[in-house]
């Protein structure tokens, strides 16, 4: 996986829609990740291989509700909503 470094990072256009974490948004334009532009993105990486979406996207998840609940303890955003974030989009069925 290629990273941007900082001194393409001035004179690259579009740069990587990335979480930041551990608040998981995105670096770019600061929406809830995986934001419409990094679905977009792994939609594209990924349009062979479902499966390794859905298991990419679990994975995150994962690491995503640890980092939330530690933020949050008390607060903490749904399960239900952290799936549909994380999972629910990439369905197969779901071709919006
Ligand atoms: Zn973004």
């Amino acid at each position: 996986m290629s990273r941007t470094t900082p001194d393409n990072r001035a004179t690259t256009p579009c740069r990587p829609h990335l979480p930041l974490r551990p608040l998981w948004l995105c670096r770019v334009c600061a929406a809830p990740w995986p934001c419409p532009v990094a679905r977009l993105t792994l939609r594209r990486e990924y349009a062979h291989d479902r499966v390794g979406l859905s298991v990419y996207l679990c994975a995150v998840l994962h690491e995503a509700a640890a980092d939330l609940y530690r933020l949050n303890p008390h607060d903490g955003p749904e399960p239900a909503a952290l799936f549909t974030r994380f999972l629910g989009w990439a369905r197969p069925r779901d071709t919006r």
